[in-house]
């Protein structure tokens, strides 16, 4: 191995019915490089460690600060944002393989649909008619802006997901990522409108219930959003919803 070099070792499946195999790079090394740099350079020259030249590799990314959630990935076996993941700081040789809780596309690209699918379903949003001005909105409290600002942070990467014990085949946990923007949209003054909504859709399979408390989540979080502060809230909203359906008959 050159000097001032190092090995980058990629998971690479060209299609989801190929098995996978591993390609290996040795790249140059430079300060401060992180491994969306390493794979730009993989994809200048796509040549592996043993001289075979190759396809460069498939990835995600987009802001490069973040802030997109795109770069999502397994490095060094661990659920992060690839733009953040500085070589300086991760153990040689480096591993990179794709999440394994979503459809494979293809190398280190999946598809994370399933994340807007269940923010859908959950009605993450506040529905309003831009037909005519609805002037200002309602006054929210600074002690609710300050709970509610690290919500928003979430750039559904899905590492929350990937982490999670009971996100698998045969559970269809939303997440605690979703279950965290039910919390932000149901503390607004105009969201609290479809808290019952909201509620309803985590009733049930897939639901809050389907949380076994594991923590892992809050852990893997690169916006250090505190998950497992949401997700006790939303189970006691979720309860009291259940109990006042039950007393008066309505949702
Ligand atoms: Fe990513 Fe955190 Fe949002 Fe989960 S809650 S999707 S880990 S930013």
């Amino acid at each position: 191995m050159a000097e001032n070099t190092f090995i980058v070792k990629v998971k690479r499946q060209q299609q989801t019915n190929e098995t996978a195999h591993w390609d290996e790079f040795e790249l140059r090394y430079r300060p401060h490089l992180n491994i969306i740099t390493c794979l730009r350079d993989i994809q200048e020259r796509p040549v592996t460690r043993d001289g075979r030249e190759v396809t460069p590799v498939t990835y995600d990314a987009n802001c490069l600060e973040e802030v997109c959630g795109a770069c999502a990935m397994l490095i060094n076996g661990y659920p992060r944002q690839a733009c953040s993941a500085l070589v300086d700081n991760l153990e040689k040789p480096i591993r990179l393989e794709p999440l394994t809780k979503f459809p494979l596309i293809r190398d280190l690209m999946v598809d994370r649909s399933v994340m807007f699918e269940s923010l859908k379903r959950t009605h993450c949003w506040i529905p309003i008619d831009g037909t005519y001005p609805l002037g200002e909105g309602p006054r929210v409290a600074p002690s609710v802006q300050e709970m509610a600002y690290p919500l928003s942070r979430c750039i559904t990467c899905g590492n929350c997901l990937e982490i999670c014990p009971r996100v698998n085949d045969d559970s269809h946990f939303v997440g605690a990522a979703i279950v965290s923007q039910v919390r932000l949209f149901n503390m607004h003054p105009t969201g609290a409108m479809h808290a019952g909504v909201r509620l309803e859709a985590l009733m049930g399979p897939g639901g809050i219930e389907d949380c076994d408390n594991a923590q892992n989540c809050v852990k893997v979080c690169p916006k250090n959003i505190p998950l497992t502060e949401s997700l006790a809230a939303v189970n006691g909203q979720v309860i009291r919803h259940a109990v006042k359906s039950w007393f008066t008959g309505k949702d």
